[in-house]
């Protein structure tokens, strides 16, 4: 019989949001009557931006003639969009970044895993503790690391704990470490990083040969203007950093799939000679090989987010749900909880009250409220004791929810 790779059976069976989903199921049994609203799932409502519907339709009906008809596309995207990002999203803010720099993709979920494919399976990996949990699972399938412990921690992988003592951003580590994943703004905590700590991070990956992979999946809701947005905004990043952007939080591509990874051409890693390779080589050789590009529709779709039309749009959908945070903030430390981030993320991350677990909290909000968010422990140890509670809603829904936890917590 063919054997297996065993290291999927370190994995913590997908533990988190399938718990959710039972605990809400039983209590919705139990009590038909309660109108649950899930603050939850980190994915977008609201309908994708009319700039990018046209441009797709448009796209669509180029497909349907002989003439415009397209097969398949460049392995790295297509030349204009790529361009166009290349200008507005990093050159426009000054980071020395090239259209050739840019792989298309479809979701950032799939580059943050995929781009193991490159590095060596000798590397130490430093992740933040709490964290998206893609890093650490890709990283366990590759091999990387041992056994989980009871408190989910991986032998091996160097975590770094963020919590309100360090302003959840994580501290520089004392020990070498040769790929560390970075998110800011971040998910789940909300926080972000300033340039004085990211360029902290730069200097240490230079000075120990170590690669960042920057995920910046949230950049636009940063409404701080002296946040930096981009990694490459540091000097010296690009010797350093890998960046992950998507089309799913800021334009409602969630469902639609469309993301970019930027590979410095200057940036390099070690072979087992002792000689420099240029990560930019294996990147474009691995997507050539077991990619074969996204839809032309859904570049033609993503091309639109930069038209004029499609700025607005994109900005009016990302001022709503930082409206929806500013609502989940205002009401909850009306209640009189402590809550981190929704100023420059999409995120409310809320500390539990008098103590209570992360998953004691979950049940009180959802038998007192009936509001369904997400238990700070299932993103790692250090999220124990905080919760996270999503902007990404109808306002109804966000009104709603903050209203029944004002009005229970209040008393
Ligand atoms: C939503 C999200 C992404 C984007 O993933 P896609 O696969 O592009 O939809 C990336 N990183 C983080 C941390 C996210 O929350």
């Amino acid at each position: 019989m063919a054997s297996i790779n065993e290291n999927y059976l370190k994995l913590k069976a997908g533990y988190l949001f399938p718990e959710i989903g039972r605990r809400v199921t039983a209590f919705a049994e139990a009590n038909p009557a309660a109108k649950i609203i899930r603050l939850g799932i980190g994915d977008v409502t609201e309908p994708l931006p009319v700039a990018c519907r046209e441009a797709m339709i448009a796209a669509v009906e180029e497909m349907g003639d002989r003439a415009s008809f397209k097969g398949y596309g460049p392995e790295q995207g297509y030349g204009w969009l790529r361009e166009k990002i290349a200008q507005h999203d990093f050159q426009a803010r000054g980071c020395d970044v090239d259209a050739s720099e840019i792989f298309i993709s479809d979701g950032s979920k799939c580059d943050c895993g995929n781009i193991l494919d490159i590095f060596g399976s000798d590397n130490r990996i430093a992740v933040t503790d709490p964290v998206y949990p893609v890093y650490v699972d890709t990283n366990v399938m590759a091999g990387h690391t041992g056994d989980a412990n009871e408190r989910g921690e991986y032998e091996g992988l160097v975590y770094l704990p963020i919590s309100a003592d360090n302003n959840f951003t994580a501290e520089i580590p004392q020990e070498k470490v040769d790929l560390i994943y970075l998110c800011f703004p971040n998910n789940p905590t909300g926080a972000t990083a300033t340039k004085e700590h990211l360029k902290a991070w730069v200097d240490y990956a230079r000075s120990h040969g170590s690669i960042i992979l920057f995920d910046a999946a949230y950049e636009a809701f940063i409404t701080d203007p002296e946040l930096p947005h981009s990694i490459f905004e540091i000097e010296g990043a690009r010797e350093c950093a890998i960046e992950f952007r998507s089309f799913s939080k800021n334009a409602g591509f969630t469902g639609t799939r469309c993301a970019l990874t930027v590979v410095p051409k200057a940036l390099k890693a070690k072979a087992s000679d002792g000689s420099d390779v240029e990560l930019w080589k294996l990147w474009n050789r691995r997507q050539s090989t077991k990619f074969n590009g996204v839809s032309y529709i859904v570049q033609r779709g993503a091309e639109a987010v930069y038209s004029e039309a499609g700025q607005a749009q994109v900005k009016e959908l990302v001022n709503f749900y930082m409206e929806n945070a500013s609502i989940i903030r205002a009401q909850l430390t009306a209640a009189g909880l402590q809550v981190y981030g929704g100023i420059n993320a999409p995120y409310v991350w809320v500390k539990t009250p008098n103590g209570l677990s992360s998953w004691d909290f979950f049940d009180k909000l959802l038998h007192t409220c009936n509001v369904v968010g997400t238990p700070g422990s299932g993103f790692g140890a250090a999220g124990e004791g905080y919760f996270r509670i999503s902007a990404f809603n109808s306002r109804e829904n966000v009104e709603e929810a903050t209203r029944r936890i004002t009005e229970k917590f209040k008393a």
